[in-house]
């Protein structure tokens, strides 16, 4: 197979980056490994996307996708597996076949680093959440529980704590990680509880929404929902060795370049502060015209 702008990935970065060259001229392909919508597929209900008053993921899901296609993208579900160049063009490796390309965008997301204790898959969506700008204002004026002790779940429990009655975190170790300023604010709320040394052993609920969670030291917190900070783990492993790479997230510039010319990363993937729907789909815009200017200056 060949096209110019190969897209890997058909989350909303991937899709909004297939549409944009596309309907810049450009034959384009897009794989993916599952399929079209990335983690728009995990969302019941999305509130925050621009212009789209709350729907659920799979239905913004189907809408990026629709829009792709009609621009004449070409989806195909194959894993990319392995990237290489061969003068100025990109060889993909994928589902046993060769993908040959001007440029290539890689929009392969990344995943949340799970707890993995009883109740956590159960409760997806229906009081566990791994984002809180995303479900935060579903909780307004409830308990909130808190996992993890870095910046991001800080930072998330300060937020938290604005929409919360209380928030509780609950860290595994004796101090923070997150930086001291943090530390600071989070001291300083008076409806911050800390739970120092714990783990969460269960999440327990009435089969449609949490209503406590269970501690290491048998301890049970009533708390609506739980937010889990422990890590972001990016898809990106068949980029090591051929791009830069802080922590595994793709390095870019602001205009979605990679250390490798023609390369391009766009949403979750790629070293961003904020990892939405919006934002990825922004990103994607904006790779695909770097990709048209590269090729432009092939
Ligand atoms: C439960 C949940 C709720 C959320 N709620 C919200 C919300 O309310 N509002 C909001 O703005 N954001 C929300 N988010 C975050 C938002 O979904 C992500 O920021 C966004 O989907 C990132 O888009 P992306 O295209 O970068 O990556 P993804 O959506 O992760 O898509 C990446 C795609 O790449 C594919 N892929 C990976 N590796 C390969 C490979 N090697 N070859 C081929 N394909 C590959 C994957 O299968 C996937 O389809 C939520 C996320 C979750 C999990």
């Amino acid at each position: 197979m060949e096209c110019d702008v190969l897209v890997i990935g058909c989350g909303p970065a991937g899709l909004s980056a297939a549409g944009y060259a596309a309907r810049a001229g450009y034959s384009v392909i897009a794989i993916d490994a599952l399929a079209p919508g990335g983690q728009l597929l995990y969302i019941d209900e999305i509130e925050n996307y621009p212009g789209v008053s709350s729907t659920s993921g799979f239905a913004l899901a189907e809408s990026f996708e629709k829009q792709a296609v009609s621009f004449g993208v070409s989806i195909e579900f194959m894993k990319a597996e392995s990237i290489r160049k061969e003068g100025d063009a990109f060889i993909v490796t994928a589902g046993g076949d060769e993908i040959k390309s001007k440029a290539v965008i890689f929009a392969s997301g990344a995943r949340h680093r799970h707890l993995g204790c009883q109740g956590e898959e159960e409760y997806q969506g229906k009081g566990v959440s791994y984002c809180a700008t995303c479900d935060g204002p579903f909780f307004k004026g409830r308990k909130i529980a808190v996992v993890g002790g870095g910046d991001t779940a800080l930072t998330d429990a300060l937020y938290l704590s604005k929409l919360g009655s209380e928030v509780h975190i609950i860290h595994r170790r004796g101090e923070f990680r997150g930086q001291k300023v943090l530390q600071d604010r989070v001291m300083a709320k008076e409806n911050i509880f800390l739970h120092m040394n714990a783990t969460v052993q269960s999440i327990n609920g009435d089969g449609k929404g949490v209503k406590s969670v269970t501690l290491s030291d048998g301890s049970e917190l009533d708390v609506n929902a739980v937010f889990i900070f422990v890590g972001v783990i990016p898809n990106s492993e068949m980029l090591e060795g051929f791009a830069e790479l802080d922590k595994g997230f793709v390095v870019t510039d602001g205009h979605m370049r990679t250390s490798v010319p023609g390369l391009f990363a766009a949403g979750d993937v790629r070293t961003t502060p904020f990892r939405q729907v919006v934002t990825a789909a922004g990103d994607g815009a904006e790779a695909a015209h770097s990709a048209d200017e590269y090729i432009q200056n092939l």
